[in-house]
């Protein structure tokens, strides 16, 4: 059926995102690297299938090349069910994204972030980031600006609040990530759900 997919760096705050939208409890700040299988949940507010996909990137105590099998596992279950797939929701540290990015990116180099945001976009699956912990984030629009920047979307981030959505999943402030998700499935003509 229907699905919505998250997926993200470990760390970056999916479970405590997770538990948010559909109001499961999920073990937060767990051993990492260990839930290989993407997990399925109702969406509590909406008729459509969330997918907890595997965290990726550094793990404490989790060899380089397991980490890059499960980035692997990602890769491949998108590409898999990309039909049934409805919007992609990347999940970022906004407190550490950009330097991540930046970091990571050179001439033989692709941040994991940038490759996935890509990959939803070239199967037609509509990509939103969600950007949390913001209540860590003092220069709010500028950090927003620079996110969009290494996305390749051309700032002010206003105006790509379909594809940007700052959010405090902490604190449940997720409003702006519901919005956007909302905007693409309307688009996909499932406003009927
Ligand atoms: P996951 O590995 O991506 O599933 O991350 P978790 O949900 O386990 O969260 C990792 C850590 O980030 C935990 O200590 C959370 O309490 C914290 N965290 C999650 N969301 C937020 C947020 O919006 N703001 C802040 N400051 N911390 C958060």
């Amino acid at each position: 059926g229907a699905e919505v997919v998250l997926v993200g760096r470990s760390n970056v705050g999916k479970s405590t995102l997770m538990r948010e939208l559909t109001g499961k409890q999920f073990s937060t700040g767990g051993k990492p690297g260990v839930t290989r299988s993407p997990n399925h949940y109702d969406w509590s507010s909406e008729d459509f299938v969330l997918t907890d996909l595997p965290g990726f990137g550094f793990m404490e105590g989790v060899e380089a090349d397991h980490r890059e099998a499960i980035k692997t596992d990602i890769v491949r279950y998108i590409e898999e069910y990309a039909d049934q797939i409805l919007v992609g929701v990347v999940v970022v540290d906004g407190k550490s994204v950009v330097d991540i990015i930046d970091r990571h990116s050179g001439p033989d180099e692709v941040p994991h972030v940038v490759e996935l945001f890509y990959l939803f976009e070239d199967l037609g699956i509509p990509a939103v980031v969600a950007v949390n912990k913001m209540d860590k984030v003092d220069d709010r629009d500028d950090r927003l600006d620079d996110v969009c920047d290494r996305l390749g979307l051309l700032p002010p981030w206003k105006q790509w609040q379909d594809t940007v959505a700052p959010i405090t999943a902490k604190r449940g402030s997720i409003e702006p990530l519901t919005e956007a998700v909302r905007t693409h499935l309307h688009d996909a003509g499932r406003d009927d759900l």
